[in-house]
């Protein structure tokens, strides 16, 4: 087989597999150990024929597969891929640049400077703001946090990309208990520690209750500290009050930090943007194209108004990848060296939507979820948790014996057993729920519908 032929192989095996969603299992049919089976051998001491490998992979990871790139997916928020994205995807990884600086991608560097910035204008962040495209929020989060750290310390007289953490001015960060894990991490990887984090109380939705913000900034006033808001609780898709809380974070010189992992996209509906009046304020913001802009994976977004804080933490220079001055150079903003070219995707997705291409998606999505929560809720038994704000929900369902968790826990795998849709379980204000996400671009009425009736069997199948 050719080059050409393994590479058409692969692209017909891609294709299929997106014109087949409609019918697959939108669960995994194979359990971890089967994939094991199936995939496990000894590593082979000559290599195999690669078109083999390829018809292989294909047959023994299909099973292991959960349908999140079609619309019938509800678990986490995930969003799929727009086709216009993922054909920028297969190109990116065909002209295999190396996306760390101007030197060694030159185009990619021209494209994240335009896709950054029509994604900043188009979130109604500050002109002046950098940015940085990085593997996901996580990294935004990382990337954030060490330009705060940067800034708050150099107020104070510290410079930490000298002289480390030890012995330095401390950092505390305010938020509130359903904020996203990745801020754990993240303060772990900045060494600013779990420790450093105060919680504050917050409302029945998850939104940081103001007062409570504003007694947790006058205790300990002179401490360095980071507000973590949020634009789009987890769960309930809750937007913090960002027109009070900037203010009030910024008079005591805090540095305001937005993780709107997904619903930092609603600034793009002129229906939805109003949640995040006053979120521009704030001093950094992450966002995922893999989510609700429904790029391909490893694609997360990270904004700093103050780009020198941003520039300071980062830049670097070498001898041996000397950029061109004057454009942008990619590591100066990012924590990576080597990586994938993650600005043609965003630049194609960008371009093939429009701004109006994007607020459609988010209005979809929500309306979607509007219905999908609201029909759920009215099934017998069932009980909306959290109508959604934006394209997020929960419902539960109540047992007559009282064990509703038991109940709800056992509605939700038996929806995922039936392969017709997904929805995944939490805990939220120590009840077990279902929780509805919908980010895919793909999800039609039709959709919803299937995944209405599944749910409305599966309440059937598990008694009360
Ligand atoms: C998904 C998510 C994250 C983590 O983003 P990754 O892209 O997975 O790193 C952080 N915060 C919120 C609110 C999220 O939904």
């Amino acid at each position: 087989m050719t080059n050409a032929e393994l590479l058409n192989a692969a692209a017909a095996h891609a294709i299929r597999y997106l014109e087949t969603l409609e019918s697959r299992p939108v669960g995994a049919t194979a359990s971890l150990a089967e994939l094991r089976v199936g995939l496990g051998r000894p590593f082979p001491e000559t290599g195999e024929d690669p078109a083999r490998v390829i018809e292989d992979l294909v047959r023994d990871a299909e099973p292991g597969l959960l349908s999140s790139a079609g619309g019938r997916f509800f678990g986490w928020v995930v969003g799929g891929a727009l086709p216009t994205a993922l054909a920028a995807d297969w190109l990116t990884s065909t002209w295999d640049q190396n996306a760390a600086t101007n030197a060694t991608a030159p185009a990619e560097a021209v494209v994240e400077e335009i896709a950054g910035a029509w994604a900043r204008e188009m979130l109604g962040l500050p002109s002046g703001a950098s940015f940085a495209f990085v593997t996901g929020s996580q990294m935004g989060h990382v990337t954030a946090l060490a330009a705060a750290r940067h800034r708050l310390l150099r107020d104070r007289g510290w410079d930490v990309e000298a002289k480390g953490l030890a012995g330095a001015p401390p950092i505390r960060i305010l938020a509130t208990e359903g904020r996203h894990e990745s801020l754990l991490r993240a303060a772990r990887l900045v060494g600013l520690g779990t420790g450093a984090i105060t919680y504050v109380a917050s409302d029945t939705v998850g939104r940081m209750d103001v007062a409570a913000a504003a007694e947790a900034l006058r205790q300990s006033a002179e401490i360095a500290t980071i507000v973590w808001l949020q634009a789009g609780e987890l769960h309930t898709g809750a937007f913090d009050r960002f027109a009070a809380l900037c203010p009030l974070a910024k008079s005591a010189d805090a540095w305001v930090h937005v993780d709107g992992a997904f619903g930092l996209w609603a600034a793009a509906s002129p229906k939805h943007r109003y949640l995040l009046e006053g979120a521009d304020q704030a001093d950094s913001w992450v966002t995922d194209g893999h989510k609700w802009l429904n790029l391909p994976y490893d694609s997360g977004l990270v904004f700093v108004a103050d780009s020198l804080a941003h520039q300071g933490s980062f830049a670097q220079t070498t001898s041996y990848a000397v950029p061109v001055d004057g454009f942008r150079n990619q590591k100066d903003w990012n924590p990576e060296w080597s990586r994938r070219g993650r600005g043609f995707a965003a630049y194609a997705a960008l371009r093939a939507l429009g701004r109006a291409g994007v607020a459609d998606i988010v209005e979809r999505c929500c309306a979607h979820a509007d219905r999908l929560v609201n029909s759920l809720g009215a099934l017998p038994g069932a009980e909306v948790v959290a109508s959604p704000v934006i394209n997020q929900g929960l419902v539960r369902f109540l047992a007559a014996d009282g064990d509703h968790d038991h109940r709800t826990d056992a509605i939700v795998a038996r929806v995922q057993e039936q392969g017709e849709a997904w929805f995944g379980g939490a805990t939220w204000g120590g009840k077990r729920v279902m929780r509805v996400s919908v980010c895919n671009w793909s999800t039609s009425d039709r959709d919803i519908a299937r995944a209405i009736a599944t749910v409305r069997e599966a309440v059937a199948d598990c008694a009360h």
